[in-house]
């Protein structure tokens, strides 16, 4: 293993790993000495598209001579039906998975769904904008908030996941 750079960033952009396509990566953050050792990927299934991971990565040596391979682990799925979600959260996993201010993004507006908003039921409360109104409590999409990324990424209190008994 060792420190990554821009070069490493351009050659993993792009690389198949696992039937996943990288299509962002970048150097990990943080103030420990290894830090820049890692790198962060954003990658979309090849066959299932609409499907993303984000992984951990570094290099390892193949062996003197021999180059380098990338390793990935710590795969953050996302497989939800709607495609245009599992974009949306893998990007701001993708951006947001080794940052620690999470009370500036438990409390920023650069956090919040453009695909989904909360309504005020206690469980079960997001929805896609293209419903305009929870039939359970009638909360009106126009008068709620847009849903928070960093909850929605939990995979928790989407509305279609409901169990029918509740
Ligand atoms: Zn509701």
């Amino acid at each position: 293993m060792r420190k990554l750079t821009g070069d490493d960033m351009v050659g993993m952009a792009g690389i198949v790993i696992s039937g996943y396509k990288v299509v962002g990566c970048r150097i990990m953050l943080g103030d420990k000495t290894d830090s820049n050792h890692y790198a962060i990927l954003w990658a979309e299934s090849q066959t299932n598209k609409g499907n993303y991971v984000t992984w951990q990565a570094h290099l390892e040596s193949n062996g003197y001579g021999k180059g380098e391979r990338v390793e990935a682990y710590w795969g953050h799925y996302f497989t939800r039906d709607d495609k245009e979600l599992n974009r949306e959260m893998s990007e701001y996993d993708f951006h947001t998975r080794d940052w620690s201010n999470e009370e500036k993004i438990a409390t920023s507006t650069d956090y919040l769904s453009s695909l989904y908003w909360d309504c005020e039921c206690e469980s079960y409360f997001m929805h896609p904008m293209a419903v305009e109104e929870c039939e359970r409590c009638d909360a009106l999409q126009s008068e709620w908030p847009q849903s928070r990324l960093n909850e929605m990424i939990t995979g928790n209190n989407f509305a279609v996941d409901r169990p029918v008994s509740l």
